[in-house]
């Protein structure tokens, strides 16, 4: 008797041990199960999904309608694997449009990368030139590849899927365009729904495409470079009219994008914020009538207090 208590009191850590490893390991499960559900069933009803990609400090967008696929910038350099394998993650076989909006290295320097790993139907690039590696490496593999370069037309559009995009900038590059105004601008529209891209166009192109009489309004707007304050004016704001603005920058970057003017300025037009440096990737999805993400949306600021 004594001896069958003895091992029934051993026995009993062990099973205690057993039960709370298989309960982590059902709730593991069931946490998994649950996002890829999620995730699953929210592209399931989508038409069109949005990849705002964490690359850090720079822009990489993918965007997939219907299967087929679009980039509007492909990051700096050291973003390359983080890009390339979330690009191939996605299962895109093959670009029908790439989108290099101007040459900084933050928004081309993997592009090269891009373009010789993915065939690409239509490569449209900013005018504007740069003498820097990461641009003659895009020049070579647009050789290799007989590649052509397309300039952006003004209201020109093109189809992707059932959505469209329609150019709306740069307007004329003079010698004394700078290159964040040179960016190609596009408004994109699936169904009811729009998204604004201006690369990293500051005051003088958003002048333009103010002037152009260009629709400019838009569900979602991708901040313009990065959130500075030489970006996203009122006048600008006010004639997109967004109810979300996405921020892509990296954290702690060494430029301090997000300006706090500029989130203030996206506050007062009502837009909700979010920003990859806090969110990581941000996919937003849409059925041409509604808008949702893979994360909850919140204004969120972080303003140094005056
Ligand atoms: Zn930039």
């Amino acid at each position: 008797m004594q001896e069958n208590s003895y091992k029934k009191s051993a026995r009993a850590p062990w099973i205690a041990v057993i039960c709370t490893v298989l309960l982590i390991a059902l709730c593991v499960f069931a946490i998994f199960y649950q996002r890829y559900f999620n995730s699953a069933e929210a592209q399931g009803a989508a038409a069109i999904t949005v990849h705002f990609i964490d690359v850090g400090q720079g822009d990489a967008t993918l965007i997939i309608c219907d299967g087929e696929a679009m980039l509007i910038d492909a990051g700096s350099t050291s973003a390359s694997d983080a890009v390339t394998s979330y690009i191939r993650r996605q299962g895109v076989n093959s670009f029908k449009y790439v989108i290099a909006t101007h040459p900084d290295e933050d928004h081309i320097g993997s592009m090269d990368d891009v373009l010789s790993k993915w065939n690409c139907e239509t490569f449209i690039a900013s005018p504007t030139e740069n003498d820097t590696y990461s641009y003659a490496q895009i020049l070579e593999v647009c050789e290799k590849k007989s590649l052509a370069i397309t300039p952006p037309v003004l209201g020109e559009t093109y189809s992707l899927g059932r959505a469209t995009f329609t150019v709306i900038g740069p307007g004329e590059i003079t010698p004394d365009t700078s290159i964040n105004d040179s960016s190609v601008a596009v408004l994109l529209k699936c169904g009811t729904c729009s998204w604004l891209f201006a690369g990293d166009a500051g005051s003088a192109e958003e002048e333009f495409m103010l002037s152009s009489g260009a629709d400019l309004n838009c569900d979602v707007y991708k901040v313009s470079h990065h959130g500075s304050s030489s970006s996203s004016g009122e006048e600008f704001l006010s004639a997109m009219s967004p109810a979300y603005a996405v921020i892509s920058c990296g954290r702690d970057n060494d430029y301090d994008h997000p300006h706090d003017v500029t989130l203030r300025r996206l506050k007062a037009c009502g837009a909700t914020v979010l920003r990859t440096d806090e969110e990581g990737t941000i996919i937003c999805y849409s059925d041409g009538s509604a808008i949702w993400w893979n994360t909850e949306p919140e204004l969120r600021f972080q303003f140094s207090e005056k």
